[in-house]
């Protein structure tokens, strides 16, 4: 299975930007409700949007809410229940008439579709062209390393394989059904070819799950084009049953058992990294930040770089997500370097800080598609 670079974009319709600000010409910029889908991150999303002063909708698809009553704080002020995603779409009217502000999160995008999130009519927090780049890994990888940003290598020949290597299906979530091989007849065994997978570097290192948050509309910290980078929090994600697995002896017994491992991520731990690497991480967000306006029109809001340290102290980054990740769970009350910016502060509360700022300026425009 070869990636194709440079490979010419596959068409999407978007809702056109002229569109959202039509519509946003209507909204009424005191009144606006900040709405997610319950699950992912919406706990946080709620919580942060409830500290800045906003009204707050939970869309539901068939999903129990029933939790949200043990944590009032973040108890969306209305749940609106839907029997499917499509529904959305017949009531964005109504979500219009109550000046309603989407947040995407992974799950959001997910189980709705990136497609059809790329259509929806309703105000979206964020650029929703990142979709369509960040969905392809092939484009994906085009963006991060024309970014100048290391990713790990790419095994184009099964064949080829000198070292271990992942095996990453294409419509894979959550690294479900990925495996490890370290050598071509371990391939042989593994593999799946009636799905389209990829074939990388295994990167031995550390995990860390950087969070950062660019703000076009803020000028104070570290400047980044027109706008601020700034770091919210690093974790580490738990995975089943890769994490616990050495407990049982080697992958070579396991695998023998019929025992393979998986990437199945169950939670999140959070970490800070050695001070040293900071000037690394920051260069390599910056650069991401620059190359996606000159590649699509820009990223703003949160994003995540997934990366893994190596023992040489190399930064290699394996995917990027363009919105709030659920790592950022752990950090509702603030994180080691949110701290040292906006004290207590949540990714969060900091998407609704930057929404109700550009309400202020009448710069919604800017930050909504
Ligand atoms: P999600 O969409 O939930 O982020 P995914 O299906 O796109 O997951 P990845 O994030 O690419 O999968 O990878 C899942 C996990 O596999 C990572 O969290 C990491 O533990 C491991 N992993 C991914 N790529 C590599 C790599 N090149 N080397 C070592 N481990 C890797």
């Amino acid at each position: 299975m070869t990636e194709t670079l440079n490979q010419e974009l596959p068409c999407y319709y978007m809702v056109p930007k002229e569109r959202v600000d039509e519509i946003l010409a209507e909204y009424n910029p005191d009144e606006i409700v900040i709405a997610t889908l319950t699950s992912h991150s919406s706990l946080q999303i709620f919580h942060g949007a409830r500290k800045m002063g906003f009204k707050t909708m939970g869309i539901t698809v068939n999903h129990d809410t029933r939790y949200f009553d043990a944590f009032p704080l973040a108890k969306p002020d209305e749940f609106v229940k839907m029997k499917d995603f499509d529904e959305i779409f017949d009531r964005s009217g109504e979500f219009a008439d109550k000046n309603v502000v989407l947040i995407p999160h992974g799950s959001f995008v997910e189980y709705m579709g990136a497609k059809r999130f790329q259509e929806l009519d309703i105000p979206v927090y964020g650029n929703r062209a990142v979709l369509q780049w960040e969905s392809d890994r092939d484009m994906e990888r085009q963006w991060i390393t024309s970014a100048g940003v290391p990713m790990p290598r790419i095994i184009n020949d099964a064949r080829d394989i000198d070292q271990p290597v992942l095996v990453k299906y294409h419509g894979a979530k959550g690294g479900r059904g990925f495996f490890v091989a370290k050598d071509y007849a371990e391939f042989k065994m593994g593999i799946d070819h009636t799905q389209p997978y990829t074939i990388q570097e295994y990167v031995l290192g550390t995990r860390y799950y950087l969070h950062f948050f660019y703000s076009p509309l803020s000028s104070e910290g570290y400047k980044v084009r027109d706008g601020s980078l700034e770091l919210m929090s690093i974790d580490r994600r738990d995975e089943s049953n890769i994490d616990e697995m050495y407990k049982l002896g080697s992958q070579e017994d396991m695998k023998r058992q019929g025992l393979f491992p998986s990437f199945v991520v169950t939670g999140n731990v959070p970490v800070v990294i050695r001070e040293s690497l900071l000037p690394k991480v920051f260069n390599m967000a910056e650069n991401v930040v620059k190359r996606s306006y000159e590649l699509f029109g820009g990223i703003w809001g949160p994003f995540c770089l997934e990366s893994i340290v190596t023992d040489k102290l190399e930064i290699k980054v394996f995917e990027i997500s363009s919105r709030i990740v659920a790592g950022t769970n752990p950090f509702i009350s603030g994180s080691p370097y949110a701290d040292m910016i906006y004290p207590g502060m949540s990714t969060g509360a900091r998407i609704a800080m930057e929404i109700k700022n550009a309400a202020e300026t009448d710069r919604l425009g800017e930050i909504l598609t």
